[in-house]
């Protein structure tokens, strides 16, 4: 090897922190955090002085400027993005013996709400380029008894929606977005939450925006807004046009429907609301960070880049590392606790659903999704949030230069 070479190698072979070397952050950061600041503070105090903590005005508020954002006819806020995907099933009709289609790569609650209506989530496979469900897969699990699609926007890029709505129109599916990851995301220059029969979004504090804990669907139908409002809170209404009876008085109500108590307070609607308004900034700032990411793995030969579809302009939630596991001389479980002990916090995004005991249980096997289970090996999720200053960012980069070559085959 030449002498500058050598010099060059040693400098990144500085020892790894695992090995008692000094770790690129001092401190732990995380994968993800939120971001609050005094105006989020104020709109939520404001709530606290105020009359109503629920049941206010401030659901329907929020409800409008999301429709305004995301050029949807309705929005139903509820408590969670679980609680959203369960409304979204139940407002489709999913019931016992019913077959909806869905991704192994993404968190538990897309398939769940499937199992919580009784019907049965069928996995498809994913595009081994985009990590989005492809939809020549999703035709082919289409049987007599599938009545709909959970297409996820994983990471925040947008699914393969024209190509999966073709494929909906055509076997009369209905067509659910799990947008937990792609609030602000573009399809050919429309918001997410315009383009499926239903979008649902999650406000966790690890996405985007934040309520705390809070979730909504969005859609443009009537017949579901209906459903949708109703399953919210019992079944009841108050609106005397949807009653079968003539109102008794003032204090009259009646339960027309099937419902639970998935009611988002008025203090979380209220943080929501202060947060929509940084959804931009928010956006701009996790696009320039993808960028930059971007641009330092592609020179990696020990990574791959996530391929970005041309229909997608995406706010990314998610940043991903996948590894060339044949150019390194150790696995996924390796790298990750290599990076950790550099501070810097990682994740994996995701077991694939159907690994998980309790869907074994219920008899599904390893291989049904071959792509997402060799994705899976080699997933790592590191650090994106609006918070990261450019500095915070060359540091990830860093470690993740320090550790890959570390470990790299290349030498
Ligand atoms: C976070 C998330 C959910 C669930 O949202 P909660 O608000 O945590 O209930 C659903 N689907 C995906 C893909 C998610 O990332």
């Amino acid at each position: 090897m030449q002498k500058n070479k050598v010099l060059e190698r040693d400098a990144v072979m500085e020892k790894l922190a695992l090995f008692g070397g000094k770790p690129v952050f001092d401190k732990k950061i995380g994968y993800g955090h939120q971001y609050i600041d005094e105006s989020d503070i104020q709109a939520v105090t404001e709530v606290m002085r105020g009359d109503y903590l629920t049941c206010g005005p401030g659901l329907e508020e929020t409800e409008k400027k999301l429709c305004e954002l995301v050029g949807s006819k309705y929005a139903v806020l509820v408590s969670n993005g679980t609680a959203a995907l369960h409304a979204a099933c139940y407002a489709a009709d999913i019931s016992e013996g019913d077959e909806v289609i869905t991704t192994p790569i993404t968190f538990a609650a897309s398939a769940n709400c499937v199992l919580y209506c009784g019907g049965k989530p069928v996995f498809a496979d994913i595009d081994s380029d985009t990590y989005n469900i492809s939809a020549e897969s999703i035709e082919k699990k289409i049987t007599s008894r599938t009545k709909a699609v959970v297409a996820v926007d994983f990471t925040g890029q947008a699914a393969d929606l024209d190509a999966i709505k073709d494929i909906c129109d055509k076997y009369s599916l209905i067509l659910i977005e799990d947008g937990a990851h792609s609030i602000g995301t573009k399809y050919n220059g429309m918001p997410v939450g315009a383009v499926a029969d239903m979008t649902t979004f999650s406000f966790h504090p690890v996405k985007t925006v934040t309520a705390g804990e809070g979730g909504a669907i969005m859609t443009n139908s009537e017949a579901l807004y209906k459903r949708l409002i109703l399953f919210r809170a019992h079944g009841i209404t108050r609106n005397r046009i949807w009653m079968d009876n003539v109102p008794e008085g003032g204090w009259y109500y009646e339960q027309i429907g099937f419902g639970m108590n998935y009611r988002m307070t008025d203090i979380q609607a209220a943080l929501l609301r202060s947060q929509l308004d940084k959804l931009d900034m928010f956006a701009k700032r996790r696009k320039e960070i993808v960028k930059r990411y971007d641009e330092a793995f592609k020179e990696m030969p020990e990574i791959v880049v996530q391929k970005e579809i041309a229909q997608s302009d995406t706010v990314r939630h998610l940043y991903l590392l996948q590894l060339k596991l044949e150019m390194l001389t150790v696995g996924r479980k390796e790298i990750y606790e290599a990076l950790e002990a550099e501070n810097v916090g990682c994740n994996v995004h995701y077991i694939p659903v159907y690994y998980f005991p309790y869907y074994q249980r219920l008899g599904y096997r390893k291989g049904i999704c071959p792509n997402a289970e060799r994705l899976y090996e080699r997933l790592i999720t590191i650090p994106l949030y609006y918070g990261m200053q450019d500095e915070d960012v060359e540091k990830v980069i860093s470690a993740v230069k320090k550790v890959l070559t570390y470990y790299s085959k290349k030498g």
